[in-house]
């Protein structure tokens, strides 16, 4: 199985192994990889009497349910290239993504979740729009071409969150997803028996790369359309999971009904939870181990690179807590002028626009990140903060992160972020965007000074603004705060 060029052909050796396992759950359905083969081979028929042909540009904006699965190993059958679209994106960066990536065909789920899609993407002149939420294109296989030989070529374009800009299109391979999807295998080592789930947007590079994972070792996974905690926690229960994943934001809220109901396990066959994409706090990672008897491993991936390093769920646990784990086979991490570069496999092919391309890459081929790090001794990656965070006040570079950091133990920070922003005198200045915690003391710029320099931090590192806000400007998938709306919003503004 390992050696499969292409998803589908993974796909195939899967489903000659293997016919009747399951391989998704939603609900009370379920589908063998067996039915997953050949009922996406009917619906890439179909697409293809709409006129998708290999290299045909199909968007798709579908929650995570089995059809939109189905769909997507269609149009990997005929070697269309795809550009998912997190379902919950509206006018601006559905507009962008199929502007920029030129597709010819939008699949929509029609009215989700009281949204019109097929109405804004009308608004949005889409072409080839067409609904695949529970009805997807049917045909003969017998009119389809052979599959894709080889997994080298482009067949995938995905969005990067935009928390720095505008998102970025990226481009995979079959070839790279594979090789994400079986590092992510490789870190998580499941059983046969393991139950997954997938309870974040497939749209995202997660998807296949967890796809992969199922297809290699042979388990199943429940779906679930949008994430809400108490829909999650029964599926989880109903088809006992053991495998559960998110990010931060997920953790901390199972820590909380766990919390509400101590002496017993609110999931009591979960024995993994695995995450990554985004800062996770060293207490939240011992709270969610020690109180919810369950081992916790978190990664660090992005959109051009679905998996770089993942904790080993049996390492120790102040490895597991302070480091983002280490790299696995096939992926070489360097660090240069503290920035971390990428090289192997899993690392995508590039970005829709060449000049972004050139400029991602250093002469040896490694992806700049943009995201700052270090490696321990042991060769383990720890994450700082991210390049563009980097404030750079009268010539001093300032970690916007290691004030965070400080702020989120003040008593009455609920969150925090430090931008810097444009200033004729000192060239950028430090800002600090608070949300205050209810019924805490009333946060001054005096008063947060005073802590940090008691804290420590040096004197030039000192907010010189603060911003008290209700709540900080969020992207819809990992819930990270957006900073450039942040620099947007406050430039300009003069303490
Ligand atoms: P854009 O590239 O458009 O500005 P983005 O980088 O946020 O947006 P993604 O590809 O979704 O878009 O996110 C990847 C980034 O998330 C990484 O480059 C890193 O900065 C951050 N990240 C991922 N995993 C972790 C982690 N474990 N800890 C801290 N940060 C992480
Ligand atoms: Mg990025």
């Amino acid at each position: 199985l390992s050696s499969a060029r292409t998803l589908w052909d993974l796909l195939a050796r899967r489903a000659a192994r293997t016919p009747d396992r399951p391989v998704l759950l939603q609900e009370d359905r379920s589908l063998s990889f067996g039915e997953l083969r050949a009922r996406a081979e009917r619906v890439a028929a179909g697409l293809f009497d709409l006129g998708v042909r290999p290299g045909t540009v199909v968007a798709w904006q579908l929650p995570t349910r089995i059809e939109t699965v189905l769909l997507s190993f269609a149009l990997a059958r005929l070697g269309a290239v795809q550009s998912p679209v997190i379902p919950f994106y509206r006018d601006r960066e559905v507009g962008f993504a199929l502007r920029e990536s030129k597709a010819e065909y939008f699949a929509v789920p029609g009215t989700w979740r009281g949204f019109d899609h097929t109405e804004m993407a009308r608004r949005l002149g889409a072409k080839g729009v067409f609904e695949a939420y529970d009805r997807l294109p049917d045909g003969d296989p017998a009119v389809l071409p052979e599959p894709p030989a080889e997994g080298t070529s482009v067949r995938w374009i995905y969005w990067t969150s935009g928390t720095t800009s505008d998102p970025k299109g990226v481009l995979h391979t079959d070839r790279s997803l594979i090789a994400g999807g079986s590092c992510l295998a490789h870190a998580l080592r499941p059983a046969s028996a393991d139950i997954g789930s997938i309870a974040f947007p497939y749209a995202h590079i997660g998807g296949p790369d967890y796809m992969v994972m199922l297809l290699l070792y042979g388990f199943p996974a429940v779906l679930f359309e949008q994430f809400a905690l108490p829909d999650a926690l029964a599926g989880f229960r109903r088809h006992g999971v053991t495998m559960a994943g998110g990010s931060t934001a997920f953790y901390s809220m199972f820590l909380t009904e766990q919390r509400k109901q101590p002496g017993t396990k609110v999931v009591p066959t979960l024995r993994l939870l695995a995450g990554g994409g985004a800062p996770k706090p060293p207490e939240l990672y011992h709270s969610v181990v020690r109180e919810m008897g369950v081992q916790l491993t978190h990664g660090y991936g992005m959109t051009e690179v679905p998996m770089i390093t993942m904790g080993d769920p049996d390492d120790d646990p102040e490895l597991l807590a302070t480091t983002e784990g280490r790299p696995p086979e096939g992926m070489e991490i360097r660090i240069v002028d503290g920035e971390v570069r990428l090289r192997g496999e899993a690392v995508c092919r590039g970005y829709l626009d060449p000049a972004q391309s050139a400029a991602a890459f250093d002469p040896e081929g490694f992806l700049r990140t943009g995201d700052l790090g270090r490696l321990t001794d042991g060769g383990h990656l720890v994450l700082t903060g991210r390049l563009k965070d980097v404030i750079i006040r009268k010539g001093e570079n300032i970690s916007a992160q290691e004030i965070e950091d400080l702020l989120h133990r003040h008593p009455a920070v609920a969150d925090a972020a430090v931008i810097g922003l444009p200033d004729a005198e000192r060239g950028e200045r430090v800002c600090a965007v608070v949300e205050q915690l209810p019924g805490a003391e009333e946060l001054s710029l005096a008063r947060l000074t005073a802590y940090l320099r008691a804290e420590g931090l040096s004197v030039h590192k000192l907010p010189e603004q603060l911003e008290v806000v209700d709540a900080l400007p969020r992207n819809d998938t990992l819930r990270k705060v957006l900073k450039y709306k942040l620099r947007e919003r406050y430039s300009g503004t003069v303490k």
